[in-house]
Protein backbone atom coordinates (compact mmCIF):
# COMPACT_ATOMS: atom_id res chain seq x y z
CA UNK A 1 0.00 0.00 0.00
CA UNK A 2 1.46 3.36 -0.86
CA UNK A 3 1.58 5.58 1.86
CA UNK A 4 3.98 7.79 1.32
CA UNK A 5 4.30 10.90 -1.34
CA UNK A 6 6.74 9.83 -4.38
CA UNK A 7 7.78 12.97 -4.88
CA UNK A 8 8.12 14.68 -1.48
CA UNK A 9 7.91 12.09 1.02
CA UNK A 10 4.97 13.41 3.03
CA UNK A 11 2.28 11.00 4.24
CA UNK A 12 -0.56 10.69 1.92
CA UNK A 13 -4.32 11.15 2.79
CA UNK A 14 -6.81 8.61 1.13
CA UNK A 15 -10.31 9.71 -0.10
CA UNK A 16 -12.70 7.14 -0.90
CA UNK A 17 -15.58 7.37 -3.22
CA UNK A 18 -17.40 5.14 -4.94
CA UNK A 19 -15.40 4.52 -8.26
CA UNK A 20 -12.13 3.96 -5.61
CA UNK A 21 -9.53 5.59 -3.63
CA UNK A 22 -7.21 8.55 -4.20
CA UNK A 23 -4.27 9.14 -2.41
CA UNK A 24 -2.99 12.95 -2.63
CA UNK A 25 -0.40 14.76 -0.97
CA UNK A 26 -0.90 17.60 1.30
CA UNK A 27 2.17 19.23 0.29
CA UNK A 28 2.64 18.92 -3.78
CA UNK A 29 0.56 18.26 -6.26
CA UNK A 30 0.66 14.58 -6.32
CA UNK A 31 -2.17 12.37 -6.56
CA UNK A 32 -2.39 8.76 -6.72
CA UNK A 33 -5.56 6.93 -7.81
CA UNK A 34 -6.68 3.43 -7.23
CA UNK A 35 -9.61 1.85 -9.16
CA UNK A 36 -11.64 -0.14 -6.77
CA UNK A 37 -10.77 -3.72 -7.21
CA UNK A 38 -12.77 -5.01 -3.89
CA UNK A 39 -15.66 -7.08 -5.46
CA UNK A 40 -12.97 -9.39 -7.70
CA UNK A 41 -11.64 -10.06 -4.71
CA UNK A 42 -15.15 -11.54 -3.42
CA UNK A 43 -16.51 -12.40 -6.83
CA UNK A 44 -15.09 -14.58 -9.39
CA UNK A 45 -13.73 -12.42 -12.56
CA UNK A 46 -15.80 -13.18 -15.18
CA UNK A 47 -12.63 -14.79 -17.57
CA UNK A 48 -12.37 -17.23 -13.97
CA UNK A 49 -15.88 -18.22 -14.74
CA UNK A 50 -15.97 -18.84 -17.98
CA UNK A 51 -13.24 -20.99 -17.30
CA UNK A 52 -14.88 -22.70 -14.74
CA UNK A 53 -17.64 -23.06 -17.47
CA UNK A 54 -15.59 -24.48 -20.06
CA UNK A 55 -15.21 -27.71 -18.53
CA UNK A 56 -17.90 -30.37 -19.39
CA UNK A 57 -18.91 -31.35 -15.54
CA UNK A 58 -19.91 -27.85 -15.26
CA UNK A 59 -22.32 -28.51 -16.56
CA UNK A 60 -23.97 -32.10 -15.22
CA UNK A 61 -27.78 -31.31 -14.23
CA UNK A 62 -27.86 -27.80 -16.23
CA UNK A 63 -31.38 -27.16 -17.35
CA UNK A 64 -31.88 -26.20 -21.22
CA UNK A 65 -34.13 -23.38 -23.13
CA UNK A 66 -34.93 -22.30 -26.04
CA UNK A 67 -31.53 -20.28 -26.85
CA UNK A 68 -30.54 -21.15 -30.30
CA UNK A 69 -26.66 -21.64 -30.72
CA UNK A 70 -24.99 -18.11 -32.81
CA UNK A 71 -22.41 -21.13 -33.98
CA UNK A 72 -24.74 -24.04 -34.84
CA UNK A 73 -28.08 -23.05 -35.05
CA UNK A 74 -29.18 -25.69 -32.63
CA UNK A 75 -32.24 -24.62 -31.22
CA UNK A 76 -31.70 -25.47 -27.75
CA UNK A 77 -29.19 -24.79 -24.92
CA UNK A 78 -28.20 -25.35 -21.77
CA UNK A 79 -28.09 -22.38 -19.55
CA UNK A 80 -26.90 -21.12 -16.09
CA UNK A 81 -27.08 -17.97 -14.19
CA UNK A 82 -24.20 -15.98 -12.41
CA UNK A 83 -23.49 -13.65 -10.09
CA UNK A 84 -20.43 -12.40 -10.96
CA UNK A 85 -18.66 -9.13 -9.41
CA UNK A 86 -21.28 -7.75 -7.02
CA UNK A 87 -24.25 -7.89 -5.49
CA UNK A 88 -26.32 -5.23 -7.25
CA UNK A 89 -25.04 -6.04 -11.05
CA UNK A 90 -27.31 -8.16 -13.17
CA UNK A 91 -26.37 -11.96 -13.31
CA UNK A 92 -24.73 -13.03 -16.43
CA UNK A 93 -26.28 -15.90 -18.42
CA UNK A 94 -24.34 -18.16 -19.56
CA UNK A 95 -25.36 -21.04 -22.29
CA UNK A 96 -24.04 -23.76 -23.92
CA UNK A 97 -25.15 -25.29 -27.22
CA UNK A 98 -26.82 -28.75 -26.49
CA UNK A 99 -25.72 -30.50 -29.48
CA UNK A 100 -22.44 -32.10 -28.04
CA UNK A 101 -21.08 -32.14 -31.39
CA UNK A 102 -20.49 -28.57 -31.19
CA UNK A 103 -20.47 -27.59 -27.25
CA UNK A 104 -19.93 -23.77 -27.95
CA UNK A 105 -20.02 -21.53 -25.06
CA UNK A 106 -21.27 -18.13 -24.80
CA UNK A 107 -22.96 -15.46 -22.69
CA UNK A 108 -25.90 -12.98 -22.59
ZN1 LIG B 1 4.13 15.39 -2.04
ZN1 LIG C 1 -23.97 -25.16 -31.35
Amino acid sequence: MLLFCRSCGNTLSIDEDTSGMQFSCKSCPYVFNIKKKLSTRIYPKLKEVEEVLGGAAAWDNVDSTDEPCPKCYHPRAFYMQIQTRSADEPATIFYRCCNFQCSHNWRD
